[in-house]
């Protein structure tokens, strides 16, 4: 990596606030603000993070700073804000003597329609971000083991025997459910913390070695192909974790995540799928909370609505939404009975944009709460994980046993 930031500072001056971020070479840069909650981006290409705690003083409106992968070829700073700001200039500094390159941002504090105006039309800088429909192919190197099904799901209509329970009827080779694939989607990543733990334990650290375990013991049983999403600290776009899914060929795919809300005492897990309407506030609340991974990185999911609502329509007639739905049940059977706190209607439904497969039946488990103490701390543990991940195989393994069955009746 050739490029490094080795520190930050923020200067008060009269008339406006500077971040200075010490560069080891001059770079290009893309800055631009982001609302909801407020936030100022500065991507650059790949670099190496060295800058050690940064002192932010009140007066800056600065109240975090955040950085990580955003694709390949591609970090991101993420500035927190305490309300709207508007930029007046960015610019790289040439090194002097003593000083390095540098790159400065100014600003000062603004009115909301002011943010928004600015949030409309301006990117500051000249780095060329690839944009995500060209991104797939890169993401799709990612290494995975051969799987038979991954160039021939099936995309028409199946229509199911009247009378059969809701069940996957759309495979026609039976060969194909010897080794199913289960497609484990770590929620979260690289930029995007998911949600700060009571103990500063981070969702996207719990949820992904939670990942690693469910996927040994998987894959112990000689059962099971088994693909993560992402297997290191990387921030991937929740349509990204979807298509990815779908390349390979998915049966089952579940997304790991670990919920934080303002009551401290509220604990237990709770499994979730697809559906346009939401079963009740909270969840929707919860489904618009988890679909903000990409905002908190700053992607513009505009052009993707059309899209959703067309996939909508396709779940429908797919009947994959009642084959999720089967196998949150019976995930939350299998839950119940191995005495894991679950919430009360511990299977709940909402528009979940990483669950917007149209052909694999997916859900999203929130394994528990971040926000309580001792649920926070028994999620990183590995006893705790490790009985997680066998109630997740039992019903993985009766999910499979149902479909078999469903395939010779
Ligand atoms: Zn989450």
């Amino acid at each position: 990596m050739a490029l490094s930031v080795h520190d930050a500072r923020i200067g008060l001056h009269a008339d406006k606030t500077r971040l200075v971020l010490d560069l080891s070479e001059k770079t290009d840069f893309r800055v631009f603000v982001l609302q909801n909650p407020w936030r100022m981006v500065v991507d650059m290409p790949d670099f190496d993070w060295r800058v050690g705690n940064i002192s932010k003083p009140v007066k800056s409106g600065i109240t975090g700073v955040r950085q990580g992968k955003l694709q390949p070829g591609i970090s991101r700073v993420v500035i927190d804000l305490k309300g709207p700001v508007l930029i007046r200039s960015v610019f790289v500094l040439p090194h002097q003597k003593d000083k390095s390159d540098r790159l400065v941002i100014d600003f000062r504090t603004a009115s909301r329609g002011q943010f928004l105006e600015q949030q409309k039309g301006q990117v500051f800088g000249k780095l060329k971000v690839i944009e995500p429909a060209q991104m797939n192919t890169t993401l799709m190197s990612m290494p995975v083991p051969a799987s038979p099904q991954a160039a021939s799901k099936p995309l028409t209509k199946q229509v199911s025997a009247a009378g059969h329970m809701a069940l996957p009827q759309h495979k026609p080779s039976s060969a194909k459910w010897e080794k199913p694939l289960i497609v484990i989607d770590p929620g979260h990543g690289g930029v995007d913390p998911g949600a700060i733990g009571a103990n500063r334990a981070m969702e996207k650290h719990v949820v992904l070695s939670m990942a690693k375990v469910l996927k040994k013991q998987l894959e112990a049983t000689g059962r099971y192909n088994v693909v993560l999403t992402r297997n290191k600290d990387k921030y991937l776009r929740l349509h990204q974790r979807v298509s990815l899914a779908r390349k390979q060929g998915g049966d089952l795919f579940i997304s790991l995540h670990a919920d934080s809300i303002g009551k401290s005492n509220v604990r237990g897990s709770s499994v979730y799928t697809l559906s346009e309407k939401s079963s009740d506030e909270q969840t929707e609340r919860l489904a618009a909370r988890e679909n903000r991974a990409d905002l908190i990185a700053g992607v513009d999911l505009s052009a993707e609505d059309e899209v959703v609502a067309n996939i909508l329509v396709d779940l429908a007639m797919r009947d994959t939404m009642n084959q999720s739905t089967f196998f949150a049940n019976t995930l939350v059977d299998e839950m119940k009975s191995r005495g894991i706190h679950t919430l009360d209607n511990p299977h709940r439904f909402a528009g979940f944009a990483v669950l917007k497969a149209p052909d694999i039946p997916s859900v999203l488990i929130e394994l528990g709460f971040m926000s309580n103490k001792n649920e926070a701390r028994m999620l990183a543990s590995a006893a705790y994980q490790g009985k997680l991940a066998k109630t997740l195989l039992q019903s993985i393994d009766s999910y499979f046993r149902r479909v078999r069955q469903n395939q010779r009746s």
